[in-house]
């Protein structure tokens, strides 16, 4: 039997993941729970599945508990930039990793890739876009172009969003999400965010990556092909699916993980976005554009601005404002060290953080 260890496991996707051991969909062995600050859920938990927990309060015993926990797979369900350690100590253990958090990537770029090649250990998306597009190249590598469906949220064509409540925002229409990943996904930031992950997980640049928005969030996304064809995975909206996929990483042939998709009824649309109305998204493609330490800035800034918004120090348009704002200064020095990710964030939130003092 496989071996799981699961960080951020008290979160919407840990849950999910829980769920699918539960139901019998995911046949592994855990062998650690990681969480941040729910001590009696993740106590609850671990005694359910008879394995150690800890709570993540600083980083050597984080590595500690990773190294002493080691399994076959780390599925990384840790909600923003903290889960960009969590990831590299998984992969310095030689663990492959079914990644969630997606800001590893973003703000790990290169460095987290080049830890896996040095450690022989196996980046798999759980994120459902590049899940869906993971599964769609294999077998057709030569993808002209990488098409990625956004529901669009629960803002999409309506002005005047001034006063929006961080509650308002956070009612996503198709997916049951953490809080912040349901407000990037009302921006679009969170489609930006995946534009950059799709961009580094792939070996894609910017202008190879399109983004569709498709309300229904049945199409996960596609990939477009140099003869004119694409090519597309389509499934209920149900994140049990990608988790599964990713931890079981083509080891068994899987049965019903989702229910099966009813064509009966069923309507796909497709639509443009427009930069004017999600000037989020257009940054993110900027920054994939750019690189060096603009995806970093980006992640830091729309995390430090959604973060005010919710502790509704700044209104949700301010958000856009100011990750702008913070994209407007050089980003341009390299990354080659966690260390230098780490300093380019540090920087990009002190400006957003002052950004967001001069709002209130
Ligand atoms: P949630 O906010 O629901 O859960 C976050 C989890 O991370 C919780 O278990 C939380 O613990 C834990 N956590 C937070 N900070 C730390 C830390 N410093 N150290 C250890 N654990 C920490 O988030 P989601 O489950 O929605 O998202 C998790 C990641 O997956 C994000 O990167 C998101 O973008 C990505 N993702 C999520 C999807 C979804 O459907 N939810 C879809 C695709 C990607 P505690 O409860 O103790 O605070
Ligand atoms: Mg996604």
């Amino acid at each position: 039997m496989r071996t799981l260890l699961i960080l951020g496991a008290t979160g919407s996707i840990g849950t999910t993941a829980l769920n699918a051991v539960r139901q019998k969909k995911l046949d592994v062995r855990i062998t650690g729970l990681v969480a941040h600050s729910s001590s009696d859920r993740l106590r609850a938990l671990a005694e359910e599945f008879s394995c150690p927990f800890t709570l993540n309060t600083d980083s050597s015993s984080l590595r500690s508990f990773i190294r002493a926990n080691r399994a076959d797979i780390a599925l990384n369900a840790i909600a923003g930039a903290a889960g960009l350690e969590a990831s590299l100590f998984c992969l310095q253990e030689g663990m492959d990793l079914a990644l969630a958090n997606k800001e590893s990537v973003v703000m790990g770029g290169q460095v987290l890739f080049d830890e896996a090649k040095k450690n022989k250990a196996r980046i798999i998306p759980v994120d459902s876009e590049h899940s869906a597009i993971y599964h769609l190249l294999k077998g057709r590598p030569d993808a002209e172009s990488l098409v990625i469906t956004a529901s669009g949220g629960p803002f999409l064509g309506r002005g005047d969003l001034e006063n929006v409540s961080p509650e308002e925002a956070a009612n996503h229409p198709t997916w049951k999400m953490g809080r912040k990943i349901s407000i990037d996904s009302s921006t679009l930031a969170n489609k930006g965010l995946e534009v950059i992950e799709a961009g580094f997980l792939f070996n894609m640049p910017a202008d190879r990556i399109e983004v569709t928005i498709h309300r229904q969030s049945v199409v996960h996304s596609m990939v477009r092909m140099k003869d004119g064809s694409v090519y597309a995975q389509l499934s209920p909206p149900d994140m049990t699916l990608p988790i599964v996929s990713a931890v079981n990483d083509d080891r068994q042939v899987l049965h019903e993980v989702v229910r099966p998709l009813s064509f009966s009824g069923l309507t796909l649309t497709f639509q443009d976005w427009d930069r004017t109305e999600f000037p989020l998204l257009a940054l993110a493609y900027k920054a994939l554009e750019r690189k060096k330490s603009y995806p970093v800035a980006f992640n830091a800034a729309d995390e430090v601005a959604v973060a005010a918004f919710c502790d509704r120090k700044i209104r949700y348009t301010d958000i856009a404002r100011i990750v702008s704002a913070v994209m407007e200064e050089d980003w341009s020095a390299e990354i080659t060290s966690y260390e230098d990710i780490i300093v380019q964030d540090r920087l990009a939130r002190l400006k957003a953080g002052q950004l967001c003092s001069c709002h209130i």
